[in-house]
This record gives structure tokens, C-alpha cells and sequence, in this order.
């Protein structure tokens, strides 16, 4: 039978992309926590319903990308393709409504069915915050802030723009709706299909379009500002000094809206150059309107997602996976004292390891090829005077070091 191969749009995460992968959430999570977000786990499947509700029947991800199945008792259930909805139905489930605010982190897989290609993969990984409770623009800021700083804190800060919109309230948008299909109807003619489809049913989508021909006739399009109430405009005003206290630089853009449909106020992405056509690194936005739809009381809330994936290909260098150190028996007499070695080493945090098998030159052999550090070997002779031999693997020097000091020699 031929080998198997991943389904298209997966990867598998081994060495260096691993380590990539798990130090973008690492260091999320401990930069997250500093910032107060506790970390949450959700499912990662959930009744259908809690996306075809909330993400907006419009939206690219409901319409055309979701995995969604019948199991076997016949229940509608799709894979999540991202993480707030889970959140929200989680706030809800849990009776949390009342226990504002909730500050949460989370990290794990998404599915989406989409054309893969470098950046973009139908499992993909987010970590995310959700800040639910807070109605000012306070909260907004703080969240953008901790987005900041963990992309300081991965060291790629300097290849990212954070680019800030605000798409208003209810009313505002409802102008600006308006003022959008009379001039996206002028040009219908030369919308793509997809954005003539939008424009019935969410014209603001339009702005995002990524087809070229749509573009140009966004480039004239009318912006919300002179549209927006003045409570709005003053949500958005206290929203930028908030940024400038935090100290996070951004720059404007009327045309971010987000890929959902539950978006309010601000509407922000960190974009990079560096990534080809998936530029998009972070992104999120208030969605004052979304817990309320899952069914819970009206709750304000802001949140942003970002790819792990994308993150992961940023970094300069992958962190480095910790260096070995070789245990090595003599003779089959001493394992058992090389094993109480290995131990007391991996006690003290330290990464050991001890061949399964070989005389003392094959283990030497191994030591050299996994990389050790430095290897501990273990002779009669020296048990017996209660000491062992270390050899530094890069120098070659080598000296005796008492057992009891075999972890501490190394700390
Ligand atoms: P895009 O415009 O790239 O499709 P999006 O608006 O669909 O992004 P969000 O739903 O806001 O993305 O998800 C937040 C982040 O998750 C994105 O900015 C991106 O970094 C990452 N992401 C989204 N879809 C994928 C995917 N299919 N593969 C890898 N990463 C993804
Ligand atoms: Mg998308």
C-alpha cells in the first residue's frame, strides 16, 4: 500500500517548527498573564450553531469554509474556525455573565476549508485574548497594547504596522451602509461576483475584498468618519489616546473591517510586508453585539486573534531545544548507578539521556551525534571512590566531579 500523506492544507510540527510553534504561545501566554488574561480551553468542536449564529450568515468563513459534519447521534457539529464564538458560548454556559470582567487567553488549533497555500492552511493555530465586560475604549487599547507587546516580547514587533479603523455604532454604520451601496451600486459593473453578492447583504465586506479590479473602486470609496456620531467619533478619539499612553504607534486605515460580521467601534490588523500576500499577522476588534446572540445578556466585549503560523515564520531565530547531557555506563555493572545519575540530573530540571545499549565507545558515538554537551561516565573505579568523569564534549578537557555534585556542576 503507498504511505499515507497529510490531508492537504495540515502539517505536522516537528524540530525546529515545533519549537518555533510552541514558543509563539509560550511566550503569548506568559506576556498574556502579566496583562491579567487567564488562560481558557474550549472545545474544539461545538454545535453548529454557535458560528452560523454569531460569525454572521455572510461571512467568508460560514458561507464557504467551516467543516461541518452530522455525528453520529445526528447532531450538527462543526470544527471551530476560530475562537471567540467558543468563548462567548463558553462565558454563557458557565454563568459567568455576571462575574465581569472576564480576561481570557487561549491557544489551539482552527479549521477552515480554504485554498492552502504559505501562510494559509486549513489547520491552522491562534492564540487570541477576550476581554468581555469593559465598554470603554480603555479596554481596547489595553488589549491591542498586550497584542503589542507579546509581538515585542517574540521580537518581531519591528516588522509589523498596526493598522486602526473604527466602524462606529449602529447608527453610524447604518449611514455609512447607505453611502457605501449608493456607490458601490454606481459601479456594480465592475464589481467581481463575490462583492456584487456583498453588496445586498454586507457592503461594508467589499472594502476587504482582495481582488485587484475590486480594489481600485475601494481605493474611492466613501470612509465612515464623516459618518459617525459623535459619541462614535468620541469612542474613537479616547481609543488613540489610550494607544498613545500605552506607548503603541499605529496608523490609520479606513479600509480594515474585518473578516465577521459581529464587529463594532474598533476594527484593527498588525500587518507585515514579509510574509507575501498573507500580511495579516493579528487581528480583531469590539463586538459589543455577540454575546447577546449566543443567547447570554447584552455584554460588551473586545478581542483579537493572531496566526501562530504566520508568527512562527517571523521569528529570527528559533528558540534553541535544550542540549543534552550523556550518561554513560561502562560496563554493564554500572547502569544501574548511571540510571540513579540520569535521574538526579532530570530531577534538577537538566535534559539527560542514556543509550539503551553499547559498549562505552558506541555510546560515546551517540553522545557526539544527539549533540550532548557533555557526557558523565561512569567506571568502576570511580563509583567506588564516589566520583564520576566529565568530559566536555566541545573542549574534549575532562575532570572528576563528586556524585552528590553531578547536578549542581552542571546548574
Ligand atoms: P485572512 O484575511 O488572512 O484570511 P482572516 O481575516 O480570515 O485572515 P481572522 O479570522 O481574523 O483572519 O484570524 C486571525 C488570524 O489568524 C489572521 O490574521 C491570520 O494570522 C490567522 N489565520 C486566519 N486564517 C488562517 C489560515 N487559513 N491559515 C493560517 N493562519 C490563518
Ligand atoms: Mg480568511
Amino acid at each position: 500500500m503507498a504511505a499515507l500523506q497529510p490531508v492537504r492544507g495540515t502539517r505536522d510540527l516537528i524540530g525546529e517548527d515545533q519549537r518555533r510553534h510552541q514558543h509563539v504561545i509560550e511566550t503569548a501566554r506568559r506576556v498574556a498573564e502579566s496583562y491579567g488574561f487567564d488562560p481558557w480551553t474550549t472545545p474544539i468542536f461545538e454545535d453548529t450553531r454557535v458560528f452560523a449564529r454569531t460569525l454572521g450568515e455572510t461571512s467568508d468563513v460560514v458561507t464557504k469554509e467551516m467543516y461541518s459534519f452530522q455525528d453520529r447521534g445526528g447532531d450538527g457539529i462543526t470544527l471551530r474556525p476560530e475562537g471567540t464564538a467558543g468563548v462567548c458560548r463558553a462565558l454563557v454556559s458557565n454563568g459567568l455573565t455576571q462575574s465581569l470582567p472576564q480576561k481570557v487567553f487561549y491557544a489551539g488549533p482552527m479549521f477552515r476549508y480554504e485554498r492552502p497555500q504559505k501562510g494559509r492552511y486549513r489547520q491552522f493555530h491562534q492564540i487570541g485574548l477576550e476581554l468581555i465586560g469593559p465598554a470603554e475604549p480603555l479596554a481596547d487599547a489595553e488589549a491591542i497594547a498586550c497584542g503589542h507587546a507579546i509581538l515585542a516580547a517574540l521580537g518581531v514587533a519591528g516588522q509589523v504596522v498596526l493598522e486602526l479603523n473604527t466602524l462606529g455604532d449602529a447608527e453610524s454604520r447604518a449611514a455609512y451602509r447607505a453611502a457605501l451601496v449608493a456607490y458601490f451600486t454606481a459601479h456594480e459593473a465592475a464589481l467581481s461576483a463575490d462583492s456584487r453578492e456583498r453588496l445586498a447583504r454586507n457592503p461594508l465586506r467589499i472594502l476587504d475584498s482582495k481582488d485587484e479590479g475590486d480594489r481600485r473602486i475601494v481605493a474611492d470609496a466613501p470612509t465612515i468618519v464623516p459618518f459617525l456620531t459623535t459619541a462614535a467619533a468620541e469612542f474613537y478619539a479616547g481609543l488613540k489616546r489610550a494607544l498613545d499612553a500605552f506607548g503603541v504607534p499605529f496608523v490609520e486605515n479606513p479600509r480594515i473591517v474585518r473578516g465577521l460580521d459581529y464587529y463594532g467601534h474598533t476594527a484593527f490588523e498588525f500587518v507585515t510586508t514579509a510574509l507575501g500576500a498573507q500580511g495579516t499577522v493579528m487581528g480583531g476588534g469590539r463586538y459589543d453585539g455577540l454575546i447577546g446572540e449566543m443567547g447570554g445578556p447584552a455584554t460588551p466585549a473586545v478581542g483579537w486573534a493572531a496566526g501562530v503560523e504566520r508568527l512562527a515564520m517571523l521569528l529570527a531565530e528559533p528558540p534553541a531545544a535544550a542540549v543534552a547531557i550523556a550518561v554513560i555506563p561502562v560496563d554493564a555493572a554500572t547502569e544501574t548507578a548511571a540510571i540513579g545519575v540520569l535521574q538526579q540530573l532530570r530531577a534538577a530540571g537538566l535534559r539527560a539521556e542514556m543509550a539503551y545499549r553499547g559498549n562505552l565507545k558506541r555510546r560515546m558515538e551517540r553522545a557526539n551525534r544527539i549533540g550532548a554537551r557533555a557526557a558523565i561516565i561512569l567506571g568502576p573505579d570511580d563509583l567506588a571512590a564516589g566520583v564520576a568523569q566529565v568530559k566536555d564534549l566541545a573542549s574534549g578537557s575532562q575532570l572528576a566531579v563528586a556524585l552528590s555534585a553531578l547536578a549542581a556542576h552542571f546548574a
